[in-house]
Parts: structure tokens; sequence; C-alpha cells
């Protein structure tokens, strides 16, 4: 019998792959990855890779954080062990598979507590202690621009029609993008299933299917990655920034989210129940209304974020739910059966997968096990403030919200709460020393 790990490296041989992709995400959901030679892929797989543990502290312009275990520990080591059952061929890039890594702090030999990976997999354990297998559908939101020297920021949006929104074909999308994207992606085997052109000109949607929730922060960190990739081999930018334009909507990251029996079957359905939702399903509902202001730091982490919300966006601006209502921050679509489920419409397309699972479960967990029951479900148009809480309108008041929300962050670790807390005020007060072009505007003429 072949050994799985040669089979692997035969099998990658005779598909002509030479190099290896490792990748990890990081506090951000950035990939990190380092590109191995498939020669050296038994020494990478015996010993790992070394990578310093400061990606977790680095921003994407490369300042280092003050967070601990970084700058002031010396910025030591983390071990990158490659995952070879999460191999895939790169479509677009001939000779390279990639994988994902398995990331340990060599000091302790145990996960470094900020590896959002290793994050999910406690708060999934977590579930299992209780017999729970969150099922888990992202559908991620995005624009795709073309180099404009002249354009702030050096992009424009790249199609020069109009936002036509569900199509899909030539209308709106010149080059046919969306086309060319979907077949790529769907050659990489992490579970892409349609796209369509969204609300604002060269904005686009493309769902993953669902699957158990470990996979699906997978495939949405993965996709992130590969449609940046594929945007950059064609000399685009495909950005997944929540707000990046003031003449257009943002873009969202939504989450379907179902439970699992030990048999597969979904716990949230119960066709006799209030809504034919499961007291399961309800609680979970309740869980995440009761979480969302804490839920919102993890969701929508950048201070850019929160210019998606608002009255009569798509986006929410409420905690609320409501049954098949758009305007709600919790929707609850109109299937039921195997297909009972809520949409948390909530996360922006900027959020790192692994940490928007992560929360979101947790959020559902402590309503399911706390036995909340919602309040009424929202009915009609859901901008109302009079009718339900508003959610933070800064990144500040979400992550005050986060800190104090100690049921949440006892389920996520005290050591991730903490340097997520200080990655994430360190951002904030770079924001407030930079002056912006609004602010000359603003402020340069008149006063
Ligand atoms: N772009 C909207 C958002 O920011 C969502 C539009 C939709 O319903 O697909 O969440
Ligand atoms: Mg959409
Ligand atoms: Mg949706």
């Amino acid at each position: 019998d072949t050994p799985p790990f040669h089979r692997h490296m035969e099998r990658l041989a005779a598909e002509g792959i030479d190099v290896v992709r490792v990748t990890y995400p990081d506090l951000l959901g950035t990939e990190r990855a380092r590109d191995v030679l498939l020669d050296h892929l038994p020494s990478a797989c015996d010993h790992g890779l070394a990578f310093c543990r400061a990606v977790y502290h680095t921003t994407p312009r490369g300042d280092v954080v003050p967070v601990v275990g970084g700058l002031d520990a010396g910025l030591p080591d983390i071990c990158v062990v490659p995952d070879l059952d999460t191999l895939t061929a790169l479509p677009w890039e001939p000779g390279v598979a990639t994988c994902l890594g398995d990331v340990t702090d060599p000091a302790t030999g145990r996960p470094a507590p900020e590896s959002p990976r290793d994050l999910l997999r406690a708060v999934l354990d977590r579930c299992g202690e209780h017999g729970l297998r969150p099922v888990v559908g992202p559908e991620l939101e995005y624009f795709l621009c073309d180099a404009a020297p002249d354009a702030p920021g050096g992009w424009r949006r790249y199609s020069t029609a109009g936002g036509v929104v569900y199509t899909a074909g030539l209308r709106a999308d010149d080059d046919n993008h969306l086309l060319r994207t979907l077949r790529l992606l769907g050659a990489m085997n992490i579970g892409v299933s349609s796209g369509n052109h969204e609300f604002d000109g060269s904005q686009f949607e493309i769902n993953l299917a669902h699957s158990g929730a470990m996979t699906a922060a997978d495939r949405a960190f993965r996709f992130k990655t590969a449609v940046k990739e594929l945007a950059r081999k064609e000399g685009r930018l495909a950005t997944f920034m929540a707000k990046p334009f003031n003449d257009a909507g943002g873009s969202g990251f939504h989450l379907h989210l179902s439970c699992a029996d030990d048999r597969g079957a979904n716990t949230f359905d119960a066709p006799s129940a209030p809504y034919g939702l499961s007291a399961t399903g309800r609680h979970a509902v309740a869980g995440v209304l009761a979480h969302a202001p804490a839920l919102a730091a993890l969701a929508n982490p950048t201070v850019n974020s929160y210019k998606r919300f608002g009255p009569d966006t798509l986006a929410p601006w409420l905690v609320d739910w409501g049954l098949d209502n758009r305007s709600a921050m919790v929707r609850i679509p109109p299937e039921r059966g195997s297909g009972s489920r809520l949409e948390l419409r909530l996360g922006d397309a900027s959020a790192n997968p692994y940490l928007l699972i992560a929360g979101t479960v947790a959020a559902s967990l402590l309503g399911i096990l706390a036995g909340e029951e919602p309040p009424a479900p929202l009915e009609g148009y859901g901008y109302d403030p009079t009718k339900a809480a508003a959610l933070p309108t800064t990144l500040p008041a979400a992550l005050d919200a986060l800190e104090a929300d100690t049921a949440l962050t006892e389920v996520l670790g005290k050591d991730f709460t903490t340097s997520y807390l200080t990655y994430k005020r360190d951002e904030i007060a770079r924001f407030h020393r930079h002056v912006t072009d609004w602010e000359f505007t603003e402020y340069a003429y008149h006063l």
C-alpha cells in the first residue's frame, strides 16, 4: 500500500505540479503564504514552515501593531504544517497547487491564540459538546475595478454599464468577467455554485454551496484570494472593501446558518412550530440578535464597514429579524424542511470568514444554551428606528460592545479577544491620525 503522503506526491507530479502554495489566514483574513518547490514538500510536512508570528500583528501596509506575543516577545516564529487534504490546483497558474496550513506556536506546541482557523475550530468543538454541527452557506459580493491613474485611489469601476442587478452576461459585464471567474473557481473545488451581477455597476455576487462551518470558512477564505488573484492576473482590482465608493452601495457577506444533528437532519426545521422553526432555530436567532452589537466587531471589522449600513440600502441598520424580509438584519428565507435556516445579512465582504463564522456560530450557541426566544419578527419596512435597536455606527462602538459582551468573548477566548481589540484599536488610532480628502475639501477653503 502506498502511504497517503506518497499518493499525494505522485498525484501532484502526475498533474504537472511543481510548486505548492501553503497558505493560512492572518487576523484580518488576509492570505499569508509560501511557495514551496515540490521536492521540498516532504520536509515542509515533517518540520513545518517557519513564519514570523508578527503576521498576526502586521497591517496590510507592513506596520507591526503592539499585540502581546509580537514585538514585545522579539517577533518569534510560528510553524505552519501543510494540510495535504486541502490540496487544489490553481486553474489560472499552471504548475501550482495550493493547500491550507495548520499553525502552531513552537514555544507551546499549541495553536497561536490569534490563529483564526484554530479559533473557529475551538468554537465548533464547543458546539460539538452539545451535539450541534453548524452548516454554513456564504454569499460574497465585491466590486471589480480597472486601473485609472486619475481616479481617487487609482482605480475606477470596470464596466461602463450601470448596475443591472440579477443579470448575467454582457449587459452589465462588458468583458464577461463573471463567466470567466465562475468557470475558473469551479475548477478549484471550493464549492462555488452560482454568480450574478449585483445592484451596483461592476459589483458581483458569487455564492458558495452550504457545508460544515470549517469547510465553509476555508472556502470563503480561498474564494476571496482567488478572485483577487484572478483580477490581478488581468491587471484589475477585485475589492471586498465594505463600501469602496460614495456613489454606490456596499458589498455584503451574507451567511446562511442552520445546524445538523448526528444523522445530518436539519435541527432548525419543525413544520408545526412557530414560524416553522424549531426551538433550536428560534433560540439561534435570539442569540444572534442578543450578541449583534459585539458580533459587528467581527462581521464589520474596518472603519469603512460602518459606512455600508443605513436605511434603504439592503444592508441592515437595526438589530431585527424578519420572515423573508431583506430589510432585516436576520432574514429567514422562505424554504423549510432541509432548507430551514437563517440568513445573517450583517457581515460585509471585508470580514475575515473564520471570525465572522466563529462569531455567528458562538452567538447562536449562546442563544441555544440560554433557551432565549426572539421578539416578534419585523413586518414590512425594516428601516424604522422606532421598531428596533440600532447597530453600532462606528468600529470603536462595536469594539466596546465586543469587550463588554463577556459571554461571547468567553467562547472566543480571552487571548484572541485581547489581541483583536489591541490590533483594531491601533487601526482606529492610525485612522484618526490620518487627514482624509473629505477633511481637505470640507475645511481647507472656507474656514
Ligand atoms: N449589497 C447589499 C449589502 O451590502 C446586499 C444586496 C443583496 O441583498 O444581495 O449587504
Ligand atoms: Mg447580494
Ligand atoms: Mg443574501
